[in-house]
């Protein structure tokens, strides 16, 4: 079977993108985790998760833009995005990656790319949270994110539990009251800077959660991994923590059944809804995360 590394290694061969699209069958595939290419596409899907009782995060897909002209459109996108969101009255925030905002071209650039899609945000009354990405660009990405926490302070941020320095960015994150969310981390990342055991990353998942959970603050605890989700609820309830005081997070189109379950049980669940037409980096860590996954793809490939 193929493996996690060898997938991530595909996933930042952008070039494949075309040799993919051209499989017959391969769009069936991609609209599993991608709720389409355009705002309307990912409003109707966010619609039903409102209705099924889950709030939502808009993520118009791109990262790793090395154009201005690219950078601005996007800006433009996620404005158009807030408008829409309050326009229709659909329960969601909105979700950057801040090399899709310039991050790659000039750090001052990107934050004032990233300070225009928050001004909106906070004229909406909504919420804008920087994803993470390679650990190449955290410190950058954290720079950036508390500016703008500074001036606004209706943004949060992402942090992520393979990487050994997250402890003391959780740290910093609550001293200054903000919001996190917590998750494993997507990226291929060297073992001088993230554990390489899957046992480890998930009993520091588990260290950091507890910290989260006793803040106080509003938190994001996004996984799909059962353990993790049963410590929190076991954490939170002999901790006596309320279960409207944070949230989980899962991705579209991954453990719907889960998902489901926990609005049933009472708990807060927002879904990250992906939608545009630059699919193929965040589809391909979607497969890394399960290779099983690369069973569904052939299955529906062969299925003409
Ligand atoms: C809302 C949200 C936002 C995220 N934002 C970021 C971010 O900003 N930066 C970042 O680096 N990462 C981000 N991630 C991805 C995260 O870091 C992990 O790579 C991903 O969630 C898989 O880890 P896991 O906690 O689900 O546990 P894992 O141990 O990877 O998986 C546990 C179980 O979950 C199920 N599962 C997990 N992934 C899949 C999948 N793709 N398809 C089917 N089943 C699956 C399987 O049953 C698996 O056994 C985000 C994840 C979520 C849910």
């Amino acid at each position: 079977m193929i493996s996690r590394a060898a997938l991530l290694y595909l996933s930042q061969k952008t070039e494949l993108k075309d040799f993919f699209s051209k499989l017959p069958g391969f769009d069936r595939v991609t609209h599993r985790f991608i709720a389409g290419e355009n705002i309307d596409d990912a409003i109707e899907t966010i619609l039903e998760l409102n209705h099924a009782g889950m709030t939502a995060t808009f993520d118009h897909l791109g990262e790793s833009t090395t154009s201005r002209a690219e950078a601005e459109s996007d800006v433009r996108e996620y404005l158009r995005v807030l408008g829409r969101i309050e326009d229709v009255g659909v329960n969601s925030n909105v979700s950057v990656k801040l090399t899709q905002l310039g991050l790659d071209i000039d750090e001052d650039y990107c934050l004032r790319n990233a300070r225009r899609i928050v001004e909106a945000a906070k004229r909406h009354n909504n919420f804008v949270r920087i994803d993470m990405e390679d650990s190449s660009k955290t410190d950058a990405t954290l720079r950036i994110f508390n500016r703008l926490y500074g001036e606004y302070g209706n943004v949060g941020i992402v942090l992520q539990a393979y990487l050994y320095r997250t402890e003391k960015d959780v740290d910093d994150a609550l001293a200054m009251g903000a919001r996190v969310r917590l998750c494993k981390g997507a990226y291929k990342e060297p073992e001088e800077v993230a554990f390489p055991q899957k046992s480890d990353v998930d009993a520091n998942y588990v260290r950091l959660m507890k910290k989260l959970l006793k803040s106080g603050i509003y938190h994001g605890i996004a996984t799909h991994d059962e353990k993790m989700i049963a410590a929190t609820k076991e954490f939170a309830a002999v901790e006596g923590v309320p279960r409207d005081t944070f949230e989980f997070q899962m991705l579209y189109g991954v453990r719907r059944d889960l998902q489901l379950k926990l609005v049933r049980d009472g708990y807060r669940m927002r879904i990250y809804v992906p939608y545009g037409e630059y699919w193929y980096p965040y589809f391909m860590r979607r497969l890394a995360e399960r290779p099983a996954n690369v069973w569904f793809v052939l299955k529906n490939l062969f299925k003409g």
